[in-house]
């Protein structure tokens, strides 16, 4: 989906059900900025070729808005390109823990032939697990020849939460700060984190955007982006007023 001249959303891609999940990519003049890698090898692919594909000479950088699987899964395809990957410094994952979610995947599985045929493997097939080798800091910019994108932290959902913003086009893509939608996760963190998260939606909040590409579900634009936000900073709200996360979620 194109948004701007320079941004572009991936939506749609392969997650767990009913989640799907998104990536980006902002092309500047001299370099291409890919936002997030997907669950896994296959559909890496199809983000690195439409972000080769709007201009082929580009210098592509691959970060990574958290470390949960279903935005770095794919970095293994990136990595094998020679891409350099950039994310937060605690985004460090185990090989273990893609273990025990393509176990979960089997899991998943109703029907006994394929649960017995192992077709989770099907969706995983070339993935490895690939963390970042560069870590970003808050306020860091990346000049990608035309424009500026802006790296913020912005916590919460895990504490590597980060959003890239482009302030030339108005566009932000926030991951997992933002999810259109579904209910938000908020069992991957606890007080604290529902606290920092809503600290940051307010930093988003504050800014001049036009499109807000969310971790998973459709691009928000306009006011949309309003109220999806106040859907979320409410159901935080009630999770700290209750310290109950699944009270949050009913
Ligand atoms: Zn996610």
């Amino acid at each position: 989906m194109k948004l701007t001249d320079k941004c572009y959303a991936v939506l749609g891609l392969g997650c767990y059900p009913p989640w799907v999940v998104n990536a980006g990519f902002i092309c500047g003049s001299g370099k291409t900025l890919v936002v997030d890698s997907s669950s896994a090898y296959l559909s890496a692919q199809t983000i690195y070729d439409y972000a080769k594909a709007v201009n082929p000479k580009n210098e592509l950088l691959l970060i990574n808005t958290e470390k949960h699987l279903d935005h770095i899964g794919g970095n293994c395809l990136f990595e094998e390109k020679g891409i350099p990957i950039f994310g937060h410094e605690l985004n460090k994952r185990l090989p273990q823990d893609l273990e025990s979610n393509i176990n979960y995947f089997n899991d998943c599985i109703l029907e006994e032939e394929r649960k017995s045929a192992r077709e989770e493997k099907i969706f995983y097939q070339n993935t490895k697990l690939v963390n970042p080798s560069f870590k970003v800091a808050d306020g860091q910019i990346f000049d990608i020849g035309d424009a500026e994108a802006k790296i913020l932290f912005t916590p919460g959902h895990t504490e590597t939460n980060i959003s890239i913003f482009i302030p030339s086009e108005k566009v932000i893509y926030v991951g997992d700060a933002v999810v259109q939608g579904y209910l938000p996760n908020i069992l991957n963190s606890d007080l604290d984190g529902w606290k920092q998260w809503l600290n940051s939606l307010d930093i988003i909040s504050s800014l001049d955007i036009y499109w807000l590409v969310p971790g998973h579900g459709n691009a928000l634009s306009g006011n949309g982006i309003r109220v999806e936000i106040e859907r979320i900073r409410k159901i935080l709200n009630r999770a700290i007023e209750t310290g109950d996360p699944k009270y949050a979620v009913s």
